[in-house]
């Protein structure tokens, strides 16, 4: 698979963690060499990146996100497993988690196999697929959890996400079940009666235009509620795409007190607020839904401080039929692949509240440690180390349009603003996958599956 991964690589000039410039050369798929200008010993026939002019290229490990919808097997026309990880390299990433909710669910060791496939031949980024916690996420019988564990996909991530694990005694079966094999139950915490027809935030916004909302504490009960059942049965948590000040205050206490709970935001979740939802496009509409302007500063303020570990971009590709309707029949999801980095830059490093040292924890280090993919990926920037890793220019500025992104789908919330920094290589264990901020298409894939790379 990997036929182009004995090219060589020297980035010149480059900045691991944004710290000072050195040389690093990638060679037969690791870190060969670290060193200051003309230190290090560079193969030949090497390609080499210049950082060129200003304080050059920050050097990251390569993106893990815990929350992707790849759409494959089911729904191809809104996103592929290759067009999706094709979008995902573009952003930066080296690996993402595939979601369940496919049809078929990913329910079985069979279709979390076949996506896994799916992933290798695209040849992109690892994926690592989800498993259901319940057959068909129909909420009332668990799925074969041990047999996705033990499957080729080795799956350690479950989750029914789109929908809320509400029964509490399968909740509490599941996370009791998944101890056998270091697994975690990733919960999306939604309850269901509180959010019976709900369209967005319920608060001062949605009295105003009129559409059903969707409190707070439909999140927060569920997220409260399950971090005393993973203490009770002394299991793994994780929350997925928490949105409220409440849930980081929930999560707060749930840490102090020991319990081994982590949790996630969205990119969207940190910028964009229900105001958005005013003018009625559906493009803004998500679940969970964008919040007020204090939850946007309270899970800011939870992602500085380590309240919460990591941010998923819970990328949810559809095609337009479904998001260029009106905003009640319209599908809940935005996009998030090739915009996150660089939200997370804009809210947090731009605004100082965090080094890139700590982007490399949120995006990187701390996603693989939930997945338990830490053997290859989210490792250190160090000689020897897989070459997974992320090349960004944090002075680039981008103005952002769905039709040029490489996701097959169009439905980014961020269309016609300006976001700062830009991806301008991805390496996948050495072999580029994106450089000069374009995906090298061609190098390794199949030619059938080349054909999904045109949109
Ligand atoms: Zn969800």
């Amino acid at each position: 698979m990997s036929t182009a991964s004995t090219t060589a690589y020297v980035l010149r000039g480059v900045r691991p963690y944004g710290t000072d410039p050195v040389d690093v050369v990638l060679a037969d798929g690791v870190i060969a060499a670290i060193g200051a200008a003309g230190t290090v010993d560079v193969p030949e026939g090497a390609t080499e990146l210049a950082a060129g002019d200003g304080p050059g290229l920050v050097l990251l490990p390569g993106l893990v996100d815990l929350h992707t919808h790849l759409r494959e097997p089911g729904r191809e026309d809104a996103e592929t497993v290759f067009s999706g990880t094709r979008a995902a390299a573009a952003g930066g990433f080296t690996a993402v988690h595939a979601m369940a909710n496919t049809t078929p669910t990913q329910d079985t060791a069979g279709v979390v196999e076949q996506v896994y496939r799916l992933g290798q031949e695209a040849g992109w980024v690892d994926v690592h697929p989800v498993g259901a916690v319940t057959v068909g996420l129909g909420g009332e019988k668990l799925a074969e959890l041990g047999a996705m564990a033990d499957s080729a996909a080795r799956v350690r991530v479950f989750s029914d996400d789109g929908k809320c694990v509400h029964d509490p005694v399968l909740m509490r079966r599941a996370l009791e079940y998944v101890k056998a094999f270091d697994g975690v139950v990733a919960q999306h915490a939604q309850e269901p009666r509180l959010t019976e027809g709900a369209q967005m935030n319920e608060g001062v916004v949605s009295a105003q235009i009129g559409l059903t909302g969707w409190p707070a504490v439909a999140e927060e009960s569920i997220i409260a509620r399950d971090v005393l059942l993973a203490e009770h049965v002394g299991s793994r948590l994780h929350v997925c795409h928490l949105s409220t000040a409440g849930s980081v205050e929930i999560i707060r206490w749930a840490k102090g007190r020991g319990i081994d709970v982590t949790a996630e935001v969205t990119p969207h979740h940190l910028v964009l607020t229900d105001d958005l939802a005013r003018d009625y496009d559906p493009v803004f509409k998500v679940n969970p839904p964008l919040r007020t302007a204090k939850d946007v500063e309270a899970v800011r303020e939870g992602l500085a401080d380590g309240t919460i570990d990591i941010v998923a971009t819970d990328h949810a590709p559809h095609p337009v039929e479904d998001k260029d309707c009106e905003w009640s029949s319209a599908a809940f999801g935005m996009t998030g692949l090739e915009t996150a980095l660089s939200v997370v830059q804009q809210t947090m490093v731009d605004t100082g509240r965090m080094t890139w040292a700590d982007v490399a924890r949120v995006l990187s280090e701390n996603p693989s440690r939930i997945g338990r993919i830490t053997q290859s990926q989210g490792r250190p920037v160090a000689v020897g180390e897989p070459a997974n890793l992320t090349l960004v220019d944090p002075d680039a500025i981008r103005a952002i349009d769905g039709r040029t992104q490489v996701t097959a789908s169009d439905n980014t919330p961020f269309a016609g603003m300006e976001l700062p920094g830009r991806v301008v290589a991805t390496f996948l264990r050495g072999r580029a996958t994106v450089l000069d901020g374009t995906v090298v298409d061609g190098t390794v894939i199949d030619d059938k599956n080349l054909e999904g790379a045109t949109r």
